[in-house]
Order: structure tokens, then sequence, then C-alpha cells
């Protein structure tokens, strides 16, 4: 399991599982683009970013 930087305690990116507890918050920015900013559920400092991964097979003909 992942740990946060900041904090030091667990934090799952995976939806999958029953620990919601440790999950880490995504927050959607942009319509296009569709970037996913992940925070930590803990001490809410920003873990990194993401992309989704259907992007590039939607927005491109
Ligand atoms: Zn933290």
């Amino acid at each position: 399991m992942a740990k946060c930087p900041y904090c030091e305690k667990p934090v799952s990116i995976s939806t999958t599982g029953s620990d919601k507890t440790n999950e880490v918050r995504k927050e959607v920015k942009g319509i296009i683009k569709k970037e996913i900013l992940y925070s930590c559920p803990h001490c809410d400092r920003v873990l990194g970013f993401g992309f989704f991964i259907g992007v590039s097979l939607t927005g491109r003909p």
C-alpha cells in the first residue's frame, strides 16, 4: 500500500476494496483534458496529477 509522503499514513489509489478511509480523493479538472487531482484523505495535501486513459482514444479521430 502506498504512503502519503507528507503525513506517512497509508493511502489507496484503487477504488476496489473496502478501505475507503484510506482512499485518495480524486478531483477532476477540465472537461476535455480530464485532469485528475489526487489529494491525501488525511492531510489534504496534493499527491499528484493523473489523466484518464480513455482520453487518447476518444479525443482524436
Ligand atoms: Zn497525508
